[in-house]
């Protein structure tokens, strides 16, 4: 698609599929809106700089106010803080440049301010220095204030309720920000950092908010007001499209149509191969409301429940009792088919309000999952016997997620009889065969999958980790995304490891990182002898599609010669060719949002 007179394409990572087009509401990182680019008069812009000045008393007067209260309330230090925000109101470079900015540019104050501050946000946020990069956090904080003052309106959002359809843009958006996201209003969105496996993106899949991450600078190039169109398929933003670029997105959309209705008669067919090979096709679940989207779509039930989101975005640990309800929801809702409840994995990414523990360095290497649950066992064990619980309603299953060990396991089922010996004694019912499995998503836990298998009822291949942890590649790293890399061959050996000791002991292997969701990768999958497949519902029915159209000893022939390959783009092609052969078509075909 060429690019026309006026229209510009920004290129990202396509994180989240679907095609949209609308206004931007451009937020910065402290969620306060980037003003527009609004033009002023040569006469006004006196009067422009006056209005900039008022700004900043006003400003001032409320910092020097809320100092005093503080400093009433919690002491003299805590009061310190606002310090800091009163000195950059008086810092006189900076107000010169804004100024300056007014007078040569002919722009309202409050874009102004904005590009100018923001130009010093982002400076201070990439140094080292901690105490620095705090700093952004308070610049941004007074942007927001002097915005504020400048318009007259409170310019944060509240990205729960917006007031009119957009497409947010943001420099960066949490997972439990997203998990929250106005689904009627955010017609998608677009953040500069992020990977194709980041929590951000992957729980945009699962709403089906068609959403482009990693666009690095995009965001402070684009305004609110912009109109845009979001192709979360090849990861494009693309500001004033044309005419001709908006008619071939239109026949895509046309065609996606078709194909999905097609697709979606296959919805209460099971996923068997053209040979006769059953897979289980179920799909992972975030929030406790995409239960309904599990059945329409066609999933065999879940195979991974992230259970981390009842813990985000609240100031309370969620209790036995509310945990319970919600996992007793979940599994009579989908009964009689099964739920796979994946414990506690918060940390990495994933962090909440009540859960903020002390910075880290690496958080993905760090206190994270299945060790914050066995140093924390108060909190692990209630949530254990709320599982517990739950499993006498319905088909429950349990796994745990970052086993890089025996002991880990050992460890945690320890656990788990100890909260089974406190509920019998209550007489309280559950599942006394309640399977437990291994999530396998670190190399180390591959390579002791032997006795892993002895203990655990099935793994459950976690690969956006797996791939992370193998490949030392930073799954939120739109740098080094390149390197992020599902078909490298070391994967290929781990994936077939995993499985063959999973076979030798008798036990079940599945996927349910996101690669079991990319039709490219499914044959190899299930040709390295994968039992199951986990997805975002949206990508079902296409799966499922796919599925039944090959044949597993196509499928094992071609996993067999990749296995032999030392290259992971020939690997990649050798799987890619077998979709293209089986399922003609399936590359053009873009799955709809449920
Ligand atoms: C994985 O790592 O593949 C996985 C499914 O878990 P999460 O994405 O929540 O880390
Ligand atoms: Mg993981």
């Amino acid at each position: 698609m060429a690019p026309q007179p006026g229209e510009q394409i920004f290129r990202g990572i396509a994180a989240s599929a679907g095609v949209v087009q609308g206004r931007v509401l451009v937020l910065d990182g402290g969620q306060v809106e980037a003003p527009e680019r609004r033009l002023i008069p040569e006469k006004k812009v006196s009067s422009e700089i006056d209005r900039l000045e008022a700004a900043l008393v006003r400003t001032r007067e409320q910092i020097r106010d809320l100092q005093s209260k503080v400093r009433q309330r919690l002491g003299a230090d805590d009061a310190e803080i606002f310090e800091a925000h009163a000195l950059v109101l008086e810092d006189q470079v900076l107000i010169d440049q804004v100024i300056r900015c007014i007078r040569e540019k002919r722009v309202a104050a409050e874009f102004a301010f904005h590009d100018v501050a923001s130009g010093y946000t982002r400076a201070l946020a990439d140094l080292h220095d901690e105490y620095l990069r705090e700093r952004a956090a308070d610049l941004r904080d007074l942007t927001g204030r002097v915005l504020r003052n400048l318009s007259g309106k409170d310019a944060t959002h509240d990205l729960r309720h917006l007031p009119e359809p957009r497409i947010v843009l943001a420099h960066d958006l949490t997972p439990s920000a997203t998990a929250q996201l106005d689904r009627e209003n955010v017609l998608g969105f677009a953040t500069d950092v992020g990977g194709k496996t980041s929590h951000t993106a992957i729980l945009a899949g699962s709403m089906g908010i068609p959403a482009v991450v990693g666009l690095k600078h995009t965001v402070h190039e684009l305004s609110s007001g912009d109109f845009v169109l979001l192709d979360g398929f090849n990861g494009l933003v693309i500001r004033n499209p044309s005419d001709q670029t908006l008619f071939e997105y239109g026949q895509l959309e046309r065609r996606q149509v078709d194909l999905h209705a097609r697709m979606a008669e296959n919805r209460d067919t099971p996923a068997i191969t053209l040979d006769g090979h059953r897979v289980v096709l179920s799909a992972n679940v975030e929030q406790i409301s995409d239960t309904a989207a599990v059945i329409d779509c066609g999933a065999e039930g879940v195979g991974l429940f992230r259970t981390e989101f009842l813990f985000m975005e609240r100031d309370t640990l969620p209790t036995e009792e509310e945990q319970y309800l919600a996992y007793h929801r979940v599994a009579s809702a989908l009964k009689p088919n099964g739920v796979i409840f994946r414990t506690l994995d918060i940390g990495g990414d994933k962090l909440s309000g009540t859960w903020q523990g002390a910075p880290e360095s690496n958080p993905f290497l760090g206190w994270r999952a299945i060790r914050l649950c066995l140093q924390e066992t108060g909190i692990f064990c209630t949530q254990l016997r709320a599982l517990l619980r739950a499993s006498a309603h319905g088909n429950v299953r349990v796994m745990y997620p970052m086993i890089s060990s025996v002991d880990e396991f050992d460890e945690a089922n320890r656990l788990l009889e100890q909260c089974k010996g406190e509920l019998r004694a209550k007489s309280t019912p559950f599942d006394e065969a309640l399977e437990v499995g291994a999530m396998i998503e670190i190399p180390s836990a591959v390579l002791v999958a032997d006795a892993l298998a002895k203990r655990a009822r099935f793994f459950s291949l976690g690969t956006n980790d797996l791939i992370q942890y193998t490949l030392a590649v930073d799954r939120l790293n739109e740098r080094i995304a390149h390197l992020y890399n599902p078909t490298h061959p070391a994967l290929l050996r781990l994936i077939q490891m995993t499985v063959e000791a999973g076979k030798r002991h008798g036990i079940w292997t599945g996927v349910c990182g996101e690669m079991a969701g990319d039709p490219a990768l499914v044959p190899l999958l299930l040709g390295l002898g994968v039992d199951e497949l986990s997805v975002a519902p949206p990508m079902v029915p296409m799966i499922k599609h796919l599925v039944r159209r090959l044949k597993l000893s196509e499928a094992r022939e071609m996993a067999q010669s990749a296995l032999q390959s030392e290259s992971s783009v020939d690997i990649l092609a050798r799987s890619r060719a077998l979709v293209q052969r089986t399922a003609p078509g399936l590359f053009e075909i873009r799955p709809i949002p449920l």
